[in-house]
């Protein structure tokens, strides 16, 4: 706390993941006197950066800029870009610690990093976009390269920015690399990576349901955000049969008992990808459908909930309305969404509960899988990459149940990531030497 003041989303991800690794490095000697979590929390390196930009009225801009290289041990930095207001080096920090686990349990050769900026994309016009991802890559694009730091989409940065932000790599260093990920498919992009963070996350929560002999088919499911997460979320758990209810934005949420299927899906996917609009313009096409400003979906009764909006967006009160109201999956779709309190809760009920860092890494792993293609200059069908996600996600499920089970036959999945995660990046570390 003294030597990281005033972040406390940082200090809340590096205790939930000391709680369960520091009793793992007593019973194991190899892990101990060797300051490994020590080292762990303290990054590599931070660049922080001015940002500064036209906009449209001509008036000059500035913005902070940031890359936190967090954790190089197994493989190059990677992790993704965000832009947002509320961004700052707490959500920056526990965000690159976070990812630095999630990459090990992906089975693939990533190390951890995040970045973004203080940028807020709402309103701007797509000129105005660009001229700031190009002032921003100017100076990100001294510290990254394909070897060394691979950034990719986070919230506030989805198709559009990376292509601007490859545009301006590529003009600034003549060079044709696979140094950003979620790039278009027409210059080095995979299928799938749009979709596979959501589907991803429904995968695992399919693994998880199965070890309880249940599935998706005829569940009802209340999905949070409604950007690219949510939005794959909802068509993957609509695929396996269960009915979605519920999207949402910051400023609330919608529910149609009716379920959101494809057609409306696509809807929604036109509202926010293309119209850049609200979730609150869904009832004006479905008026059956009701909007909830100011409210968050977790009072709607479900069987699965799947938080895809952004930390800390499900609290103790709500996650006792999900289990009073017999919710019996939780998988998050996005990075620490669950309050400390309300994963007690999940946890306390005995409630299949996966952390963001297992469920969510489909994304970065299709990521991973995006780099092998661009280092082979090839490109893997949908299939095949769809195939190699769920295979991923299987391998996560596999390795939470290996080092959370307990002998009561609970998986407590927070503890099972957190040490599969850790035991990777710590033997790479202990190879390494004292760095
Ligand atoms: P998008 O920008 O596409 O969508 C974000 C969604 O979350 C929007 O619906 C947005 O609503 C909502 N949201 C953002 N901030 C808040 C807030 N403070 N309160 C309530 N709602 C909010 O981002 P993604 O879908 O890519 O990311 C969502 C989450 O998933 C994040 O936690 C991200 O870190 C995580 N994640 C994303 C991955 C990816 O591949 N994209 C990979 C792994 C994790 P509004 O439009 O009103 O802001």
């Amino acid at each position: 706390t003294k030597k990281n003041p005033n972040e406390p989303e940082f200090l809340q991800a590096v205790l939930e993941v000391a709680e369960t690794v520091i009793p793992f490095i007593e019973e194991n000697k190899k892990y101990q006197n060797k300051m490994l979590l020590e080292r762990m929390v303290e990054s590599d390196r931070i660049i922080m950066f001015r940002v500064a930009w036209i906009d449209d009225k001509g008036a000059t801009q500035v913005n902070r800029g940031y890359r936190i290289q967090m954790n190089s041990a197994i493989g190059p930095y990677k992790g993704g870009l965000r832009f947002h207001p509320s961004v700052n080096l707490s959500i920056l920090k526990f965000l690159a610690f976070e990812q630095t686990f999630k990459n090990s349990l992906t089975t693939l050769p990533m190390g951890g990093g995040k970045g973004g900026a203080d940028f807020d994309p709402k309103g701007k016009s797509d000129n105005e976009v660009m001229r700031f991802c190009q002032s921003f890559m100017t100076e990100l694009s001294k510290h990254i390269g394909a070897n060394t730091d691979v950034p990719a989409g986070d919230i506030g940065v989805g198709g559009r920015e990376v292509g601007f932000m490859f545009g301006q790599y590529k003009r600034l260093r003549n060079e044709f690399t696979g140094v950003l990920t979620g790039k278009g498919i027409s210059f080095g992009g995979s299928l799938i990576r749009p979709e596979a963070t959501g589907y991803g996350a429904v995968y695992f929560a399919q693994s998880m349901l199965e070890t309880k002999g249940n599935s998706f088919a005829g569940k009802t499911v209340v999905v949070s955000g409604s950007g690219n997460v949510a939005q794959y979320a909802t068509e993957k758990a609509t695929q396996l049969g269960g009915k979605v209810v519920t999207m949402s934005d910051s400023a609330g949420y919608i529910y149609d008992a009716d379920g959101i299927d494809g057609e409306k899906l696509a809807h929604v996917m036109e509202i926010k990808n293309e119209l850049r609009g609200r979730i609150s313009d869904y009832v004006t096409k479905y008026p059956n459908a009701k909007y909830f400003a100011g409210k968050r979906p977790w009072e709607v009764k479900c069987d699965i909930a799947l938080p895809c909006a952004t930390q800390n967006e499900l609290n103790e009160e709500e996650a006792k309305a999900l289990v009073a109201n017999g919710c019996i999956c939780v998988a998050e779709g996005a990075n620490m969404p669950t309050t400390p309190d309300a994963v007690l809760v999940f946890q306390n009920a005995k409630l299949l509960f996966a952390p963001g860092k297992a469920s969510n890494a489909g994304g970065v792993a299709t990521s991973g899988l995006e780099m092998s293609q661009n280092s082979l200059r090839l490109s893997w069908s949908s299939e095949e990459v769809d195939e190699k996600l769920k295979g991923i996600m299987l391998a996560i499920h596999a390795s939470c149940v290996q080092y959370g089970k307990d002998a009561s036959g609970y998986v407590d999945y927070v503890k099972g990531a957190n040490i599969a995660g850790f035991v990777k990046v710590a033997d790479a570390m202990l190879a390494q030497g004292v760095v």
